[in-house]
């Protein structure tokens, strides 16, 4: 009897002792996968195309990463009048956006029609993003606005809607440095650089390149299409090989803005 209790006693105290150095392990390298983490990459995608944003998502997957895609909250309805001829692409709709957010992507807003905000009065900029908020409310499952980032179509914002903006949403991203700030409380204005209309895999590589020579900073990349869709595609591939090469690198987090922004 002594000595069977006295074995449990000893048994249960080698569990406790492996539960507990199993727990400060995990605990340690977490901790030293975030010390190390040091370049952050956001590829903002716009536009929501349809065959794109599936394509996205599934590369994304590969790698265990949410992808960053931002969609016009009227541009699947009947009757969108297309900004330019680089939206002549079929977009997904909401059916696609809550079936991606449910698998762990990020859905953000990229505009109610894609105005360019430059080109029309502060209180028509104000009207139609207050639309595209509650479009989103009403239409993308667990949207919450305090949560997420309004992507300016073609990055044009102006310093009264920046002013304003942060009352309705969490942060927005407009044109400006490539590389950011690491993501912080606090932090409402991400800028972005962006290339086209041609393929951007060359500009993209470079502008990544120069965050890695940088000890640390967040590189906010705005991308559209994969292939032959939209302005500035990247091709499928080389988004793939992309992920792949960054993924291997230690001090590299490829994550979305959103997502960035709660850390
Ligand atoms: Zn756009």
């Amino acid at each position: 009897m002594y000595n069977y209790s006295r074995r449990e006693v000893l048994k249960k105290m080698a569990i406790g002792a492996v539960a507990t150095v199993a727990m400060h392990s995990d605990l340690f390298a977490g901790e030293s996968v975030e010390r190390n983490k040091k370049h952050f990459v956001t590829l903002s995608f716009d536009d929501g195309f349809k065959k794109s944003s599936i394509r996205t998502a599934e590369i994304y997957e590969k790698y265990k990463l949410s992808a960053c895609i931002n969609v016009i909250a009227t541009a699947h309805l009947p009757g969108f009048g297309l900004p330019n001829e680089y939206h002549r692409w079929p977009v997904g709709d909401f059916g696609l956006w809550n079936e991606l957010k449910a698998r762990g992507h990020e859905i953000m807003m990229h505009g109610y029609m894609h105005a360019k905000k430059t080109e029309i009065t502060f209180e028509e900029g104000k009207t139609l993003i207050l639309k595209c908020i509650d479009y989103f409310s009403k239409n993308l499952n667990g949207f919450d606005p305090m949560e997420s980032i309004f992507n300016f179509p073609y990055n044009a914002s102006t310093p009264e809607l920046e002013e304003w903006l942060p009352t309705q949403v969490k942060a927005f991203r407009t044109g400006g440095p490539a590389i950011n700030e690491l993501p912080h409380k606090g932090q409402t204005r991400l800028t972005c650089t962006t290339y086209g209309p041609d393929n951007i895999e060359k500009h993209l590589n470079e502008e990544i390149d120069k965050l890695l020579e940088r000890p640390s900073g967040w590189l906010i990349y705005n991308t559209h299409g994969l292939d032959d869709e939209g302005w500035g595609p990247i091709r499928a591939d080389a988004l793939d090989q992309l992920l792949e090469r960054l993924t291997a690198i230690k001090t590299v987090e490829i994550i979305p803005a959103g997502k960035a922004l709660k850390m």
